[in-house]
């Protein structure tokens, strides 16, 4: 039978990128996860992409009622889940004030983590009930967050201290709107959520890899700098990014290639170790990348999992 793979934000750039790839193998059913329903229908048709390939499932991750609601539809649907890939994300680089999800948090952590949270949470029963080969929970990472490399010590720096804003139920209410109890910077919250994204990875592996055999990954797919995550940056960031990536730092990759290297973490039968964060290089060869000391620090993972299990509803 074919494979089904569940991609948030599959409507846009590396989501859509990975989902096209996997369509055009003909092995997958790829469920585009989206907030935006007629938007996701208009881009898979735009890419090509055959209806037998994918279904296209409602989902707004800055609501935790939504995402209980896509879970009970996507089981209503009687389709087993063989592989979940979190890839949807926003960044308000430029934003002076917080924006705050349905329940309240902050936006950029509030989707980009603690909205993926709880679908990974709530589907891992699904996933570990999947008799296909190879099953796989693929969480999105970024070098930003990683203070080990170069472009992970442009300022402001991923950092959640000892996570009294996320104990304080991050919603600006009680105390601060970021992880670290600090002032609101959402660059620093982008960063800060995929820091989360990549400790969450490593959890679910210390938690579940040995029982379930799923395999549990992140990746950072190289910098794209054409897609929509910078479509709040100023005019002239979003002119300049692409080109000094290109000719600069060398870090350039099209969304056609970073599609292709997800869609190799997804179903590429050597890329089953789990707990590994993938990276490619310079001839596009995957290798085991290192996290910086903070993404992957077991303690704060742990202390990470259960303060958002609370703020989620699961504890
Ligand atoms: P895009 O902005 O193009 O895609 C993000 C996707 O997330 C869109 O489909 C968007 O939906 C969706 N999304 C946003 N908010 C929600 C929500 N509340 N509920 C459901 N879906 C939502 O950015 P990218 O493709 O660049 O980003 C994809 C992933 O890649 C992210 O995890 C990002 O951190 C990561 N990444 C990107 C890099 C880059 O250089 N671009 C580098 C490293 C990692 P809609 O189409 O409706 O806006």
């Amino acid at each position: 039978r074919k494979g089904n793979v569940v991609v948030t934000g599959a409507s846009s750039g590396l989501g859509l990128a990975t989902a096209k790839a996997l369509a055009e193998t003909g092995k997958w059913n790829v469920i585009m996860a989206c907030r935006d329903f007629l938007k996701a229908e208009r881009a898979a048709k735009a890419a090509g992409m055959s209806k037998d390939n994918y279904t296209v499932m409602h989902l707004n991750l800055a609501s935790l009622e939504s995402v209980r609601q896509f879970i009970k539809n996507f089981q209503y649907s009687g389709m087993p889940l063989d592989v979940l890939v979190c890839n949807a994300a926003v960044y308000f680089p430029t934003a002076n004030e917080p924006t705050y999800t349905a329940e309240g948090f902050e936006m950029s952590v509030g989707v980009n983590h603690l909205g993926h949270f709880l679908l990974a949470r709530e589907l891992l029963e699904d996933l570990k009930n999947s008799d296909y080969p190879s099953k796989r929970l693929i969480i999105v990472g970024s070098i930003t967050g990683n203070t080990n490399t170069l472009a992970g010590n442009v300022p402001p720096k991923a950092n959640l201290g000892d996570l009294r804003g996320l104990a304080g139920g991050l919603n600006g209410l009680n105390g601060s709107t970021m992880i670290d109890g600090g002032q609101f910077d959402g660059a620093k919250a982008y960063k800060d959520s995929k820091v989360c994204n990549m400790l969450m990875m490593q959890e679910f592996h210390r938690r579940y890899h040995e029982d379930t055999g799923i395999t549990f990954a992140s990746l950072y797919p190289g910098c794209i700098a054409t897609t929509g995550l910078f479509r709040e940056h100023i005019p002239l960031f979003r002119l300049l990014f692409p080109p000094f990536q290109k000719y600069i730092t060398k870090g350039f990759v099209s969304e056609d290639e970073a599609g292709k290297r997800l869609a190799q973490v997804v179903s590429d039968p050597s890329l089953t170790k789990s707990g590994v964060y993938w990276s490619w290089n310079k001839n596009s060869a995957s290798f085991e990348n290192q996290l910086s000391e903070e993404a992957s620090d077991p303690e704060k993972a742990r202390r990470v999992w259960e303060l958002s299990e609370k703020l989620v509803g699961l504890a």
